[in-house]
């Protein structure tokens, strides 16, 4: 048999691939165990909008057919919340897909992309697998202003010729680190017109509404500005697949000429266009996010343990001792968490906030968990 790893071009060699959050049904087989929690991958614990539920009941009988693949209902619907033109839209395979798509199509090996340390493990690979120089840039300390934040002075201190795209979350996975309005917006100023900024959101509707950044109020003063979204967190829609990319016509007719035809489903286009609407779930999703950020909090207080300040949907915990066994006893008790090794973070777990009664249960065990 052919060595095919180093037939597999350079890039790929290199790559280490993405380790997802332990499913339930694989605890399940492994303990022997039920009622089983899954805090590891910043799920919404409410489930999906019941609003798309509704919307694709009736869809099932359609499942033949391909599904639109402009995704005309659904840019039409996000055209008008967001009060841009269709053409400023791309939808994606969840807003993963788009984040390769802006790779493949502005990278080379001849180029680099920028972002920060402890920022999501999808940007490396999507730049390695082209071939691309990936440039990661130390965040900054825990004693600083913003914890294990991105460091804006030095992201924009290494762009040079050669960097096409910078990569940045806000707020950050796995950090839950928050970059404020006007440092947001002071940096993306200044980056050169022909670097293209790429403005993650996933986690926009979990931050608090006076403090929260929205770029894509900036897309018509930044042609370089491209700002992505997902359905798949406070829409509780994960499994669909579904989230886009809203930038100006020109970088999305770009990833047009690349994506795969068909790349969003028609359930998720459905679901998508139905959940939009719900404000109602997503207010929901949001107070009972606050409460168990509060609740998981005050527990790390008393037990003495820092944790980043979070403005997401997850707290990073940092055990200041290996984490695994605290993992381990949670998973024991029936509790999936997240460990974080794999991002240089090898004391810290990332723990997805559940409902109030999923935080109760953590709660509990978390003291014995850290003995
Ligand atoms: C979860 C997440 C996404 C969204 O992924 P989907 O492909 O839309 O499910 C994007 N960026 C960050 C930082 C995330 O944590």
């Amino acid at each position: 048999m052919s060595d095919f790893k180093s037939l597999a071009v350079p890039g790929v060699q290199k790559l280490k691939p993405y380790i997802p959050g332990k499913p339930i049904s694989e605890l399940e087989r492994e303990l022997g165990i039920d009622n089983i929690i899954k805090l590891a991958s910043n799920e919404n614990p409410l489930g999906p909008s019941p609003k798309a539920l509704a919307a694709i009941e009736n869809l099932l009988p359609e499942l033949a057919l391909y599904p639109d693949g402009n995704g005309f209902e659904l840019k039409k619907a996000l055209a008008e919340k967001h009060s841009v033109e269709m053409d400023q839209i791309t939808l994606g395979n969840g807003s993963n897909d788009v984040l390769v798509l802006l790779a493949e199509a502005f990278l080379s090996s001849a180029h680099n992309a920028v972002y920060s340390q402890y920022s999501f493990a999808v940007y490396p690979i999507a730049i390695q697998a082209i071939g691309a120089t990936h440039k990661m840039i130390p965040a900054l300390g825990w004693d600083s202003d913003s914890p294990l934040g991105c460091d804006l002075d030095a992201m924009a201190a290494a762009i040079d010729s050669q960097t096409r795209l910078i990569f940045i979350a806000n707020p950050n996975n796995p950090t839950g680190s928050f970059l404020p309005k006007k440092a947001l917006y002071d940096f993306i100023k200044q980056v050169p017109e022909d670097v293209i900024v790429v403005l993650d959101e996933a986690y926009l509707e979990y931050s608090p509404e006076s403090m929260r950044v929205d770029g894509s109020l900036w897309l018509s003063e930044f042609s370089n500005l491209v700002v992505t979204r997902t359905f798949s967190k406070a829409y509780g829609l994960a499994g669909l697949r579904v989230g886009y990319s809203l930038s100006n016509p020109e970088i999305a007719n770009v990833l047009n000429r690349i994506r795969q035809p068909f790349n969003v489903n028609s359930l998720a286009l459905k679901a998508a266009e139905a959940a939009i609407d719900d404000s109602d779930f997503i207010q929901k999703s949001m107070t009972v996010n606050a409460r168990g950020l509060d609740q998981l909090s005050a527990c790390c207080d008393d037990l003495n343990l820092r944790y980043v300040p979070s403005k997401g949907n997850f707290l990073l915990v940092d055990f200041q001792q290996d984490a695994m066994p605290v993992y381990e006893h949670l998973l024991h008790n029936g509790i999936i968490t997240r460990p974080v090794a794999n991002y240089g973070l090898p004391n810290s777990l990332r723990i997805t906030i559940g409902t109030e009664e999923q935080m109760q249960r953590l709660t509990d065990l978390l003291p014995a968990a850290c003995q």
